[in-house]
């Protein structure tokens, strides 16, 4: 009898922590999905479906509790469009800090903004970068219920596809102070599988040390880390990308701060208009936001 009890007890204890996995995982589909719905119409810079995004993104920064440095979690910025305009993004950071008031931070970036639409095609943009922005969000969630030895600040950015213009204006800024980020965490694109299942971690050559700890391996994704001293180049149809600036964390880089830039690489939807939720591999991409958290909270233990 006293082992039925345990062998009961035991599926209980194992079928309420799958439930909670269960449960975040269709939140961390679900915010992709709303971000990357017809609603958000492509996201893009400045157009009322980037302020849809922006709130949806406040929404859960509230649920979660971040703190905010600013109002509703807002970072407003004025940026050169062309040789005469000026235009307006938003970014949306939040903040978690440790119990060390004298900690370093972790920054982590994904880009909200997209392409928009033109008349009724929209460019959905799911996985680029709804499929990050979900990821941050799942991520800040988890790291809430840590012990954690960093301060994490967590920056939707804006006006990327543009110029990489909300991690600049990020940066440049005085929402904390810039020296003490020890390392950047850049997500964009983390959807849709490639082919053998890589998620590549393309890091600043700082961190080589940690490249053990970075690649991670399971059935569904495999982390491949790539150190920038590398050049490397990834073809796109006939152009090829330069993958140290291929999105924000050139920014962080330029300002000599570590960074490492999960991404799936590039494929046949990328900018198109079939970038959308039902052309995501969910299965990958709940492995691959793991993965990361999992090396997140590796790296936190580390001086670094
Ligand atoms: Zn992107």
């Amino acid at each position: 009898m006293f082992r039925f009890f345990v062998l009961l007890f035991c599926l209980c204890i194992g079928f309420s922590s799958y439930a909670r996995m269960n449960k975040v995982n269709n939140e961390l589909l679900a915010d992709l999905k709303e971000l990357s719905s017809a609603k958000m119409q492509g996201r893009k810079t400045g157009s009322s479906g980037s302020h849809k995004a922006a709130q949806y993104i406040i929404d859960r920064y509230t649920d979660i509790k971040l703190k905010s440095l600013t109002t509703e979690y807002r970072q407003t910025f004025d940026y050169k469009s062309g040789f005469w305009s000026i235009k307006k993004g938003e970014n949306i950071v939040g903040v978690l800090l440790s119990d060390n008031p004298n900690a370093n931070y972790i920054a982590i970036t994904a880009h909200y903004d997209h392409l928009g639409h033109s008349g009724s095609k929209i460019y959905y943009g799911a996985d680029d970068n709804a499929s990050g922005v979900a990821a941050m969000i799942n991520i800040a969630k988890n790291l809430k219920t840590q012990n954690l030895k960093h301060h994490y600040i967590f920056i939707a950015t804006d006006a990327e596809e543009t110029g990489l213009y909300g991690a600049k204006a990020f940066l440049n800024s005085n929402l904390i102070d810039t020296t003490k980020i020890v390392l950047n965490i850049n997500l964009d694109m983390l959807a849709v599988a490639p082919r053998q299942k890589q998620l590549y971690a393309f890091s600043s050559k700082t961190m080589k040390p940690y490249k053990a700890l970075i690649e991670q391996k399971n059935n569904t994704t495999m982390t491949q880390f790539i150190s920038s001293n590398r050049k490397m180049n990834i073809k796109l149809k006939t152009q090829k990308v330069d993958w140290r600036n291929a999105s924000d964390h050139a920014i962080f880089r330029k300002h000599h701060i570590p960074f490492i830039y999960f991404c799936v690489g590039t494929h046949k939807y990328y900018h198109t208009t079939k970038d959308k939720f039902e052309n995501i591999s969910p299965k990958y991409y709940v492995a691959s936001v793991k993965h990361i958290y999992q090396t997140i909270l590796s790296l936190d233990t580390i001086q670094l």
